[in-house]
């Protein structure tokens, strides 16, 4: 018997998944001694399983090499997008609506100014490294679809079919539970969140269905980049770009101040230039972690005249030239972490729900 869910429903019960595994005693990047010494390299990605360490040690010794932050968050953040088993990051992302897999990424360059990004990219498995040609070889910002694709393989990167067995298999289940009444709906904060809560109760075997990285370093000269990528929103609208791509929403670089990125419920994001307001916020004098609260508060603030119960997904990611570290979600979510690699070793860093007493 078919279930009376909502297209809408089932994407929304998808925010704040992610795969947390194990938590380490959080380093705080730099203490306030140290930064007066002089800058060190650190390097953090908001994936908190085994590949996200992977990834940001493979970060990491591009760093303590005297590497560059542009190249230590690209190799970081290829090996995110190329873990198969990652159903919301590059490879193996959870595909749109039609069953096909739209890659969105961005990448910035705080020492250059510049900016790069790829939107609704099929058939390539890193979509970070096409977003910082598109930074470093272009004067343009974003390209998308057949454009971005067309510019990919115009670089050499080959087409390839990303959609794993196990997304597709994933994508089948969800048409298959899809709603005679469906529809795409209202906008979630005008919806009724009871409605949603059951929802997740009749997927308790879907892992998840959502899910970005961000990665964000600063290098041995004191340069920051970031770079943030990501599948999108499951089963989205053939054509839907999330914030991941958007410079100011997904990601944000300032070499003076720091980095932010987000992820969780793209729409918000975009609304709020979440990323660019963290920066902002930093410029400001307010601490990454202070930051990234700020950002939600904006949000929330925004949402209580039409919906006081609303709290969208968000998760934002922060650090400051210094190497203070921020993290940040809405309440209704798991508790955010994000992986950190300093010199002093690997570490989680446990960051904060906010308005979880309201
Ligand atoms: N922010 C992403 C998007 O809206 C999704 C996510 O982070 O899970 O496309």
């Amino acid at each position: 018997m078919k279930k009376e869910i909502t297209r809408r429903n089932f994407v929304n019960r998808t925010i704040g998944a992610s795969a947390g595994v194990f938590v380490l005693p959080a380093l705080t990047g730099f203490t306030k001694q140290e930064r007066t010494k002089g800058i060190k390299p650190l390097i953090i990605t908001s994936h908190t399983n085994d590949t996200g360490q992977k990834a940001i040690e493979t970060g990491w010794e591009i760093l303590k090499n005297g590497g560059s932050a542009v190249d230590a968050v690209e190799k970081a953040a290829n090996i995110i997008e190329l873990d198969a088993e990652d159903t919301s990051v590059g490879y193996g992302g959870l595909p749109n609506e039609n069953g096909v897999v739209q890659l969105d990424s961005s990448f910035m360059d705080g020492k250059t100014y510049s900016a790069g990004a790829v939107a609704c990219l099929e058939n390539i498995k890193t979509p970070s490294s096409v977003a910082r040609i598109v930074m470093q070889h272009t004067d343009h910002v974003l390209l998308v679809g057949a454009g971005a694709l067309q510019f990919a393989k115009a670089w050499g990167f080959q087409e390839e079919n990303l959609l794993t067995e196990k997304a597709r298999k994933i994508w089948l289940r969800w048409k298959e539970e899809l709603s005679p009444t469906d529809d795409w709906g209202v906008p979630e904060h005008l919806q009724n969140l009871k409605k949603n809560e059951s929802y997740w109760h009749d997927f308790p075997d879907i892992e998840h269905h959502y899910g970005t990285t961000n990665v964000l370093a600063i290098d041995m000269n004191g340069d920051i980049a970031g770079c943030t990528t990501t599948s999108g929103l499951s089963f989205k609208i053939n054509g839907r770009v999330g914030d991941s791509p958007i410079i100011g929403a997904g990601l944000y670089v300032d070499n003076e101040v720091g980095a932010a990125g987000a992820t969780g419920r793209g729409e918000d994001v975009i609304k709020s230039c979440a990323s660019y307001y963290i920066v902002l916020k930093m410029k400001e004098g307010r601490t990454p972690q202070q930051a990234c609260e700020d950002a939600l508060q904006m949000i929330v603030d925004r949402y209580r005249k039409v919906n006081p119960d609303f709290f969208p997904g968000e998760k934002f990611v922060a650090i400051n030239k210094y190497g203070d570290l921020g993290c940040a979600t809405m309440k209704g979510n798991r508790k955010p972490q994000m992986s950190v690699r300093v010199d002093k070793g690997f570490s989680r860093y446990d960051g904060k729900i906010a308005f979880e007493g309201k």
